[in-house]
């Protein structure tokens, strides 16, 4: 009927957008220019409360640099970055103006999103506590009783409760990795960013590190972004798929969607390789 055939013509994304209300995260004609190479070239993207989206593409098609300009690590060379509806590079001044951001305003829009890298980059000196502790303390002006507290409580999230004295030199590389997902987790961000967070460790490791994300992802409203090379992982716990090559967006939609019913011709030879 006329009816099911204009509901199958909408754009794939109208029809799955599951959330709603005022996104957290807003990319706005995102571009980045290394040199003479454009890595992004124009990515239109909302992040919305509480939404899990999954970032999927080849090696070196820019997911990386756009989590990264979300913890202000990059710069857009055009298009701006919102985080709750503010400009992430640009401040209003008292007058109303529009001016760049100073490095207080990027301070306090930094302490929005948290992030964990593909390598953990721990504090060697310090202690698994000390590692989780230093950033609340310094950045949010907790006291020691509160970080204290506050860094247990997610380090048995992390299930390293009885690590806490311990070094990172004598962790494996799955229990750093915990440790540098309590330490992102305790500063309480609105987002956090996984940025291939499995990629350098051994096989066997690799489990207990995704089990661990996807305990968070099932009982934290939080919203995240996680780019990864793991599809089980994605269609498990994303509520939403992005396919990203060459720094465009070539495919949005559920996981049912994106790997059962790829469309692009890109996205099903990209599917392939993990067959
Ligand atoms: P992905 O995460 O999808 O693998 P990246 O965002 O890491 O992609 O990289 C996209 C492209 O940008 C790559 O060609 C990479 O070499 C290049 N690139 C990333 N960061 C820099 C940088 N700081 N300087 C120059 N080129 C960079």
């Amino acid at each position: 009927t006329a009816e099911t055939k204009s509901v199958m013509t909408l754009p794939r994304e109208e029809v799955v957008s599951p959330l709603t209300g005022e996104p957290i995260v807003q990319y706005q004609g995102v571009t980045k220019t290394f040199g003479d190479l454009e890595v992004i070239k124009g990515i239109d993207l909302a992040l919305y409360p509480g939404e899990k989206m999954a970032l999927i593409g080849p090696s070196g098609s820019g997911k990386t640099t756009l989590g990264r300009m979300l913890m202000t690590l990059e710069e857009p060379t055009t298009g701006t970055i919102l985080i709750d509806g503010e400009p992430l590079w640009q401040m209003k001044t008292s007058s109303g103006k529009l001016v760049r951001a100073n490095e207080k305003h990027l301070r306090r829009m930094r302490q929005k999103i948290g992030m964990v890298f593909q390598h953990f980059n721990l504090f060697p000196h310090l202690s698994v506590l000390r590692n989780v502790t230093l950033a609340p303390m310094s950045v949010l002006g907790l006291s020691k009783e509160e970080a204290y507290q506050r860094a247990v409580e997610m380090l048995t999230k992390v299930g390293l409760q009885d690590k806490l004295g311990e070094y990172p030199s004598r962790l494996s590389g799955g229990q750093k990795q915990r440790v540098a997902i309590a330490r992102a987790l305790v500063m309480q961000p609105k987002v956090m960013v996984f940025d291939e967070v499995t990629s350098a460790l051994d096989p066997e490791l690799v489990g207990e590190v995704l089990e661990v994300i996807k305990e968070i992802a099932i009982d934290s409203d939080m919203a995240m972004m996680l780019i990864t090379h793991e599809m089980d992982f994605a269609r498990d716990i994303a509520d939403r798929v992005i396919f990203g090559a060459e720094g465009r967006i070539v495919e949005q939609g559920s996981p049912e969607a994106i790997f059962e019913q790829p469309e692009s011709e890109r996205l099903q030879s990209f599917l392939k390789r993990f067959r």
